[in-house]
């Protein structure tokens, strides 16, 4: 549960969300109270869903640990880190203003439930020739809008005019041909196997309901600016991709395998094992952006937290790129 944050007119240290939000200790000049940050953002930053014994489709891609233990142990929030997720969920509620103003023909943020699994869907859109269109919108950073386009950096042998390449005449490299890098458009590096979890969990749960999908589609907002994302190769402000559609049978058995889990852990009290290299993302998770990371950490089994104390206290939250609000 969400029951610290970490203050930052108290060096981050925790205070308790009860007391922050019923009064800031921190005053101005005048002696009245000058909050870090406003009450509104405070209290969104403090929002979690209720728990009800049903997991969400997200809540079932993450790491079962990371589930479980944000369901089960309180926890600090780090108010800085929350700040893309809630450029996030404003665009979302933007949207979703849009369409109901619009009385556009579509579902909007719909909330659905199949076998005891809930998810909310952003969008699903009807075409003039009635087909149903699954739409979710993501705010994110290049690092993820790179892995869903599949963009990866290469190294280009240099050639001179006359077609001959051009070599290092001195120095360790001496004889070996200049490169530069160049950023190309991979298929094989494609990854978005949350996103296509995520999707299709949701086209089986709207199929179950009678709509059937006929494609799914994930629509991404870039939240970087233009000269960075210029410097990265990322040259739009926005992308559609097609998510494809996978075997009902083996996406059902795997949220349903998750599901037995988190709730076997969750109603007996069972720590459940480290997330999986996929749900940590080999560790990157564990070190920078898991919000459980401070008591998976003092459980003690966590390889790649050995060094955590030392991560966080040289980590520069502005230093590289959030995933995004995963979902
Ligand atoms: S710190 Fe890593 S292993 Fe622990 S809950 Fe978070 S993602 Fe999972």
């Amino acid at each position: 549960m969400r029951k610290y944050f970490k203050c930052p007119y108290l060096d981050n240290n925790d205070i308790l969300i009860t007391d922050c939000l019923n009064g800031c200790h921190h005053k101005d000049e005048n002696g009245i109270e000058d909050r870090c940050s406003s009450e509104l953002y405070l209290r969104e930053c403090a929002a979690e869903r209720e728990w009800k014994n049903k997991p969400s489709v997200t809540q079932l891609i993450s790491g079962t640990r990371e589930s479980y233990l944000k369901l089960k142990y309180d926890y600090s929030i780090d108010l800085y880190n929350q700040v893309y997720k809630i450029i996030g969920t404003r665009g979302h509620k933007k949207l979703e203003i849009q369409g109901k103003y619009n009385k556009i023909n579509a579902l909007i943020e719909e909330q659905l439930e199949y076998k005891d699994i809930t998810g909310k869907i952003d969008y699903l859109e009807c075409t003039k020739e009635d087909k149903l269109i699954l739409i979710d919108h993501k705010t994110t950073g290049v690092w993820k809008i790179k892995k869903a386009i599949g963009m990866t950096t290469v190294d280009i042998p240099i050639i001179d005019k006359e077609g001959y390449p051009v070599l290092y005449k001195s120095g360790n490299k001496k004889g070996q041909q200049h490169t530069k890098k160049k950023n190309i458009i991979d298929a094989s590096c494609v990854d978005i196997e949350d996103w296509i979890l995520q999707l299709n969990m949701y086209r089986i749960m709207l199929e179950a309901m009678n709509y059937p999908i006929y494609k799914m589609k994930i629509e991404i907002f870039n939240r970087e600016n233009k000269r960075y994302s210029l410097q990265c190769g990322i040259d739009k402000t926005q992308y559609k991709i097609d998510i494809p559609r996978v075997d009902d049978k083996e996406l059902l058995d795997f949220f349903l395998n998750k599901k037995e889990k988190l709730l076997h852990a969750v109603n007996n009290d069972i720590i459940p094992e480290l997330c999986n290299d996929k749900e940590n993302w080999k560790g990157k998770k564990c070190k920078e952006y898991c919000e459980v990371a401070d008591v998976c950490f003092k459980l003690g089994d966590n390889p790649h937290l050995k060094d955590y104390m030392q991560v966080k206290d040289d980590s520069n939250f502005m230093g590289e790129d959030f995933t995004e609000d995963p979902f």
